[in-house]
């Protein structure tokens, strides 16, 4: 995080409701001066609504918006320094990718040649400059969108799913070069996706939102690993719902005692969220699951166990997988990391 141009952001309160629907249902929300906070959530949760409250294209019904501590509510996105990239490619077919991004700087009347041509640098595109729209890839189109919306140097960049139509590998690409250009300019950014492998990947914090509000707000890690309800542990990673025993701070899933990350007074029978990269699969003749069932997935594989009542879902290298055919016998060792209960 680079706080030197970033100012900061607030959403206070903010209500929306169209017709019977809350999209934002008192969403507060906080985001320190050149800070990348990606907001991460299910279809519907209110994600793009927030976003588009802050850039002034809808107005709330409530709350407040503040941008470097000025109240700016009221005011029309056209007069709001925002620089914007959206999951659509939304350039100017008939302009090149150069003068899509000295276009946006006349209509700010700044001057735009060298200004334009060092923002296609910065996105690595400079080779590019001349070519219209239909000319690029949409990888290549999403960077000159962005080119576009750094040129005029906005208080505050919003990114709404920018990397939604491109393939995984140019996703992920784009993704890290967006990490690294928003850290170099340190603009302050709101960057809203679904998918929460990339909202983990390119974010200072993540916010996960239920039902028009934020359910936690924390660094990935910490979201990931401490998870603040069943719903962010579920949203976020993959879980086993298994039958468990409480007892004072831990719990007993399938014969281990685990820690939990939120001792409290839950009843003695829960559910337990486990991750299939918690669970560890051992080949034994003696054990009591056997594998139902294994996908190949690369480095990390697959393998789904049957064990009493439970199916377990568990993570393992690729390498052990072939050590795991379909119905032998396997033991599974739970890691005693710390696991959240449902609610
Ligand atoms: P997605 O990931 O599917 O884009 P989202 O989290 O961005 O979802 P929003 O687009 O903010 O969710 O929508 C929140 C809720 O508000 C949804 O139930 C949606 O149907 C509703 N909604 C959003 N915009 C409008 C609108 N202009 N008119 C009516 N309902 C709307």
């Amino acid at each position: 995080m680079n706080g030197l141009n970033g100012v900061a952001v607030h959403l206070d309160d903010l209500r929306r409701t169209f017709g019977a629907v809350p999209a934002l249902d008192g969403l507060d929300l906080h985001i320190e001066p050149g800070e990348l906070v990606a907001l991460l959530g299910p279809s519907g949760c209110g994600k793009t609504t927030a976003l588009r409250v802050l850039a002034g294209l809808e107005d709330a019904d409530s709350g407040r918006v503040l941008v470097d501590g000025k109240d700016i509510t009221g005011l029309p996105a056209n007069r709001r320094d925002m620089g914007m990239v959206f999951q659509a490619y939304s350039l100017f077919p008939h302009l090149t990718a150069l003068q899509n991004v000295q276009f946006g700087l006349k209509l700010r009347r700044r001057a735009g040649g060298d200004r334009a041509a060092a923002m296609l640098d910065l996105v690595g595109i400079s080779s590019h400059a001349g070519r219209y729209p239909h000319q690029l890839s949409g990888g290549q189109q999403q960077r000159v969108a962005l080119a576009r919306a750094l040129a005029i140097e906005p208080q505050v960049l919003l990114l709404d799913e920018p990397l939604s139509a491109l393939d995984a590998k140019v996703r992920v690409q784009l993704r890290d070069e967006i990490r690294r250009i928003q850290t170099e300019v340190g603009t302050t950014t709101l960057f809203v996706t679904h998918d929460q492998e990339e909202a983990l990947a390119v974010a200072d914090r993540v916010g996960v939102m239920r039902d028009g509000r934020l359910e936690q707000l924390a660094a990935p890690a910490e979201v990931y690993l401490r998870p603040a309800s069943a719903f962010v542990a579920d949203f976020v990673g993959l879980s086993n719902r298994l039958p468990g025993h409480v007892d004072g701070d831990t719990v007993t899933v399938l014969g281990a005692r685990l820690p939990l990350v939120r001792p409290g007074a839950t009843g003695p029978r829960v559910t337990a969220l486990v991750r299939p990269e918690s669970v560890g699969v051992v080949p034994d003749p003696d054990g009591a699951g056997r594998v139902l069932s294994t996908a190949f997935l690369g480095p990390t594989s697959r393998v789904t166990v049957e064990v009493g009542d439970s199916v377990v879902v568990a993570q393992v290298s690729g390498e052990l997988l072939g050590r795991l055919p379909v119905g032998s016998p396997v033991r599974l060792d739970l890691r005693p990391v710390p696991v959240t209960l449902e609610e």
